[in-house]
């Protein structure tokens, strides 16, 4: 398809569950700095790319985290139990494939005694194949990570499945969008942000370092448009960008909220208005840094959120990273 694609692809050669996102870094700090691009990465484990400008300081953001399990208790069997981390439905949750960090592969499942509205973690196991507690205790330990497998595929037309895009297809835009701007009339920091799926965490201590004096944020929203949804949302697979005015964690700056919308009209950029009410972003952390940060987001629209099978449409993509280009290019924030 597209180099946006391409960079997509690149990004599920490692894993990144909230607190374990090194290997991303490394992966993303590997792409930009071979375009000569400056990377830092902070204490907590945010990494900051910086692409120095004139004009007022923007904070981009995407968050390199994906949900995940981290493992509790091994018992005498050789069964693991574990811990989400971040938000997981459970009813989407049967017989799964995962891996651990380490790649012990597994099948996540759950005892049949429970019935199917009753499930908790605690009824839910990761199936290594161990024969005993101490075998599986020589492959996996209490506080190993663990995710679903898979990679990016493509259904019809532009349309791909794959685990994670909430937030790989983000962070994809995001190293886009630092390869492809051209002129750079702000001073640019792109901050790839660590667990935001466990409380917008990485986010906030990033913003209170950048004192940003605007900030967008690059990430999925729900796609109401599978049967079912009806009344629930306007947003759309395959109908553009999703310009952001408000989540669960924070409102759109209304001026933000207008420049976007401006420039897609402009640039003639297929654009949707986002009011999520399912999630939040890091919109949420970097909003209320010290004085307040004018902040606005650009959401792809996804299917399937936080389950092993995430649906999205590159096109829609392709909308976000473009109306993030342009906006930056033809300096459309005056805050
Ligand atoms: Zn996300």
């Amino acid at each position: 398809m597209t180099d946006l694609y391409e960079i997509l692809e690149k990004l599920y050669a490692v894993k990144s569950p909230s607190g374990f996102e090194g290997d991303m870094a490394t992966l993303i700090t590997k792409i930009l700095k071979k375009a000569g691009i400056s990377c830092k990465t902070t204490p907590m484990g945010n990494l900051i790319a910086h692409k120095k400008g004139v004009g007022k300081k923007c904070l981009l953001d995407a968050h390199m985290d994906t949900t995940g399990f981290v493992a509790t208790f091994i018992d005498e069997d050789g069964f693991i139990r574990g811990d989400m981390l971040g938000g997981l439905s459970l009813c989407d949750l049967h017989d799964i494939p995962v891996e651990f960090l380490n790649g012990t592969r597994g099948v996540l499942s759950y005892e049949r005694k429970t019935k199917f509205g009753d499930r908790t973690m605690a009824s839910m196991f990761i199936d290594i194949g161990a024969k005993d507690g101490k075998d599986a205790r020589g492959k996996v330990l209490p506080g190993d990570g663990a995710t679903f497998c898979g990679k990016p595929e493509k259904l019809s037309g532009t349309k791909v499945r794959a685990p994670y895009l909430d937030n790989r297809i983000g962070c994809a835009i995001l190293i886009y969008t630092l390869l492809n701007l051209k002129e750079c009339p702000y001073d640019i920091y792109a901050v790839f942000s660590v667990q935001e799926e466990v409380g917008l965490r990485g986010a906030k201590s990033a913003a209170f370092g950048i004192e940003p004096d605007f900030a967008l944020v690059i990430d999925v929203t729900s796609s109401c448009d599978t049967p079912g949804f009806d009344g629930k949302g306007e947003v759309k697979l395959s109908r553009g960008a999703a310009i952001k005015v408000m989540d669960r964690a924070f409102i759109a700056h209304p001026e933000i909220v207008s420049a976007l919308c401006e420039t897609a009209k402009k640039e003639n950029i297929p654009c949707q208005r986002d009011v999520l009410t399912d999630g939040g972003t890091d919109g949420g952390s970097i909003h209320t840094t010290k004085l307040g940060v004018p902040t606005g987001g650009i959401s792809v629209p996804t299917r399937y959120i936080h389950t092993p099978c995430e649906v999205c449409d590159m096109s829609d993509a392709e909308n976000v990273a473009q109306l993030l280009i342009r906006s930056l290019e033809t300096q459309a924030f005056i805050i």
